[in-house]
């Protein structure tokens, strides 16, 4: 479906031709013929565009412009007469995107709506690259357990745990293998690497120092626990 433009202009000649030529081009037309009408169909319609007459009963389209300004961000072609065009810089001053001078070919009037559509959503596309979050966060939640690979950062019943990097490492190790059995031989070469000469008790140790910290009670361990004769097995 087309983009909404509303056109205001009071000759009524001049806006049916507008609103069937808009129409035929595909676009949603919507129209007043004088200045509050066009405040308050720009509030009820919130076109894409507005082809605004400057010279109009009631408000101007200076006015028109000044104060639609202040509430929507939509593109403004301002129409002129040609003994207007003193205003010209004025009007672009206050607010119109773009202007063009009566008599137009309508071709050159659907070639200014395009260009100010296109430029409209350009800055609609870049705006919205700019908000793109970041990727959401990679993590793994076990009950009150929460890993958080972006973070670095466990935290249990959502408060964090300060672990040294080795606990983190051997715990997101353990995690990403839930139920099954790890030996210490396995965990220490790759937790530690290959070229870890500490020895498998180093492997205990830390076990024993995360079963402090992820523990309800660390003597009776339930989400590491010790698979006699073979090694651990994270359970979640
Ligand atoms: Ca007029």
């Amino acid at each position: 479906m087309g983009d909404k433009i509303l056109i205001v202009e009071d000759e009524p000649t001049l806006l049916d031709t507008l609103e069937y030529n808009l129409t035929r081009e595909g676009y949603l037309v919507c129209t007043a013929a004088d200045g509050w009408a066009a405040l308050e169909v720009a509030r009820r319609e919130r076109p894409a565009l507005i082809v605004l007459d400057l010279m109009l009963p009631g408000l101007d389209g200076f006015e028109i412009c000044r104060i639609l300004r202040q509430e929507m961000s939509v593109p403004i072609l301002m129409l002129t007469a040609r003994d207007e065009e003193v205003d010209k810089v004025v009007g672009l001053e206050m607010g119109a995107d773009d202007y063009l001078t009566k008599p137009f070919s309508m071709r050159e009037l659907l070639a200014r709506i395009k260009a100010l559509l296109r430029r409209v959503r350009l800055v609609r596309e870049e705006k919205a690259n700019d908000e793109e979050p970041v990727a959401p966060r990679e993590q793994l939640a076990f009950g009150d357990l929460v890993i958080d690979l972006t973070r670095r950062e466990v935290r249990l019943q959502g408060r964090p745990l300060t672990l040294r990097p080795m606990e983190y490492e051997l715990l997101l190790f353990l995690a990403r293998h839930r139920g099954t059995v790890l030996t210490r031989d396995l965990i220490l070469e790759r937790v530690w690497g290959w070229d870890y000469t500490g020895g498998s008790r180093t492997v205990d140790v830390h076990v024993r120092w995360l079963r402090e910290k992820v523990e309800a009670d660390p003597a009776h361990p339930t989400r590491i626990v010790t698979v006699r004769g073979a090694g651990y097995r994270f359970e979640g």
